[in-house]
């Protein structure tokens, strides 16, 4: 077999580098390692910004969003018991839209598939060899045979737990972890709120999303080595409330438990993102803590950069771009990992025993929902301005 470029993995980046390559008449062909069932049912990140909403609908796939998507035009701040609103839309001109990535998945592979483009699912064993030469190739077994499917370039789009970045050599990889978890849970019941709650209360973070009208996600800051075994529904719904809870007497909707799990909360970025004829994009080269929703949408950015890159090369014979990668990527990397710091760190209880600290970060978020300098500056940041 033989391609233009080879993508590892089918998730946000992969499917969307595809779908940009195929619209400038580049061919590519996807070998992901999981089904097409499993990958459409991953339950994981679900807020767009504005710049992948338009960027989906300039791709022809955005109707289903636009139909079912939830469009925010902000989100409310709780601290002292008081709700503050940030109205994205006043402040910036823009909105964010709430759709889950399965569904994106879904869309893109759909596309993708009914165009009868190379689609390779729970391909096997998948390797990568001579990166560093013109004729990269991926090596792995497919419906029982052993493939080679030799490249100009490789993408490695297979996230965070990939192949791809294991190859970069003498990588420099910066790295955060932080010292509390996430619990969170699906649930059977209509949003509490037309907006995401972002809640930071003495007894810790937490936050109320939604999935769709009848499936809401919410988040409880928690200990890093939280048991899962320890919170019964029940416990979870009152610790909800009690770090919610407003003056009024507001109570969130609460519903049958479908989903629990503990997630730890990390930041990674690896420089550089490229290697000979191997280029990074997504989790595969850097992780955010999920306080900023920007996981996802840092992915879409920087397939964007790569299929551009990618073009100068094939219309106009031109390396420079795909040289210089990496450092088109920097910027937009640091500044969703800066954004995503910051905010984690407003939001969570950082030391339960420093109520020093604790102060200064309620006088933080009053400063902030108190001038329209502070409130712009974190809807800039969170429509991705
Ligand atoms: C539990 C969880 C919750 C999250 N919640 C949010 C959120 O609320 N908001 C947000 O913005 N972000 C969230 N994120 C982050 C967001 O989901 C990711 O940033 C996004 O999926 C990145 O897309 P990607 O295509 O780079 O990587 P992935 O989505 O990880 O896709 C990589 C693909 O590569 C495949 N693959 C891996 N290894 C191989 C291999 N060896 N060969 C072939 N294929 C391979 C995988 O199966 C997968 O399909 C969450 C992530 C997790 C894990």
């Amino acid at each position: 077999m033989r391609t233009q470029v080879g993508i590892i993995g089918a998730g946000p980046a992969g499917l969307t580098l595809s779908r940009l390559l195929h619209q400038n008449g580049i061919e590519s062909v996807i070998v992901e390692n999981r089904s097409r069932a499993y990958i459409e049912q991953r339950v994981r990140a679900g807020v767009l910004e504005q710049g992948s909403m338009d960027l989906f609908n300039s791709l022809g796939i955005g109707e289903r969003m636009m139909r079912e998507g939830m469009q925010h035009h902000g989100i409310e701040l709780r601290f002292s018991e008081t709700s503050h609103r940030i109205d994205f839309t006043q402040l910036t001109g823009k909105s964010i839209i709430i759709y889950g990535q399965q569904e994106m998945v879904k869309d893109l592979v759909a596309a993708h598939l009914q165009e009868a483009r190379p689609l390779l699912f729970e391909a096997s064993d998948v390797s990568l060899d001579r990166i560093d030469s013109p004729t990269p190739v991926i090596n792995f077994q497919y419906q029982g045979q052993a493939q080679q499917l030799q490249c100009d370039y490789i993408a490695g789009c297979d996230g965070f737990h990939g192949i791809s970045r294991q190859l970069m050599p003498a990588a420099q990889v910066y790295e955060h972890k932080f010292p509390f978890g996430w619990l969170g849970i699906l649930a059977e019941v209509a949003p509490s709120s037309h907006e995401l709650i972002y809640a930071s209360h003495d007894r810790g973070f937490a936050l109320h999303s939604m999935r769709s009208p009848k499936l809401v996600r919410n988040y409880l800051q928690c200990a890093l080595d939280e048991d899962i075994n320890n919170w019964s529904d029940d416990r979870i719904w009152n610790e909800l409330q009690q770090r919610m809870a407003l003056t009024d007497g507001f109570r969130l909707n609460e519903g049958r438990i479908i989903e629990k799990s503990v997630t730890s909360m990390r930041s990674f970025v690896v420089e550089t993102m490229q290697h000979g004829n191997l280029f990074l994009a997504g989790d595969a080269a850097h992780i955010v803590p999920p306080t900023g929703a920007k996981g996802m949408n840092l992915a879409l950015r920087d397939v964007v950069v790569l299929a551009k890159v990618l073009l100068d090369r094939y219309q106009s014979n031109n390396n420079s771009g795909l040289r210089q990668y990496s450092i088109l990527c920097s910027r937009h990397v640091w500044k969703a990992q800066y954004f995503s710091v910051w905010m984690t760190s407003l939001l969570h209880r950082l030391d339960a025993q420093d109520d020093f600290q604790r102060k200064l970060q309620l006088t933080q978020l009053r400063a902030i929902t108190e001038s329209v300098a502070g409130s712009t500056a974190m809807a800039e940041g969170y429509v991705g301005l």
